[in-house]
């Protein structure tokens, strides 16, 4: 089978997503982009994740088109695919619809940097794309766009992407924002929440590209 550790990895991956409660039924999506082939391992649409065989998974192009696999691949495919054309960087991409970091999007509110590890894993404020409907090139090219550099984004009125350099670290990330979502929430709710000014943020990105985890 073509990319079978890759399709299992996906597997994991959303069923971890599933059970730490990042997305409700199947929602979210998850995908892998293969260092060698170029080509995408991305969840099919609407099955139950704990149910999914490798055979499941969807073997895609950088377009989109399917390579190997007899289901359809999920909705968002455009999203993953056309957010992996502008990061050459990005090898696995997450999207939940994690309650707290949704609840964010709705109000199309970028969450600040009050926490350290926002500023050193998702590379500053976790900005907002402007709303598209599901599973649409026009929401595919909104997050391509609006995530720039940083490793995750709020899509409004919708939920929130988050990308690695592998697809354990794009999961990292996405448990990252919705943790912050959460305190950030709290820390309003107490009052005189202060943010991380900007030239320190800066500081915490270099310092976790070059010091962070087991070289
Ligand atoms: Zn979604």
């Amino acid at each position: 089978m073509l990319l079978q550790e890759q399709r299992q990895k996906v597997i994991d991956i959303a069923c971890r997503a599933q059970s730490d409660k990042l997305i409700p039924l199947t929602m979210g999506n998850f995908s892998i982009r293969d260092k060698e082939t170029g080509l995408i391992c991305i969840t099919p649409s609407g099955m139950e994740y704990s149910l999914l065989k490798p055979s499941d998974i969807v073997v895609v192009d950088l377009m989109g088109v399917t390579i190997d696999g007899n289901r359809k691949p999920s909705i968002e495919t455009q999203l993953h695919c056309r957010t992996y054309a502008g990061r050459p960087d990005v090898f696995g991409i997450c999207h939940t619809h994690s309650v707290f970091a949704t609840a964010w999007a709705c109000c199309n509110k970028e969450i600040p940097v009050i926490v350290a590890e926002l500023a050193g894993m998702i590379g500053g404020p976790v900005r907002c794309a402007p709303y598209a409907p599901m599973g649409t090139i026009e929401l595919a090219d909104k997050v391509a766009k609006h995530i720039g550099s940083n490793n995750a984004i709020l899509m409004e009125n919708h939920g929130m992407l988050a990308v690695g350099e592998d697809i354990e670290k794009a999961y990292g990330n996405a448990v990252i924002v919705e943790e912050a979502a959460k305190i950030t929430l709290y820390a309003m709710q107490i009052g005189g929440m202060k943010t991380i000014a900007d030239q320190e943020c800066k500081e915490l990105r270099k310092q976790t590209i070059e010091n962070y985890g087991q070289k």
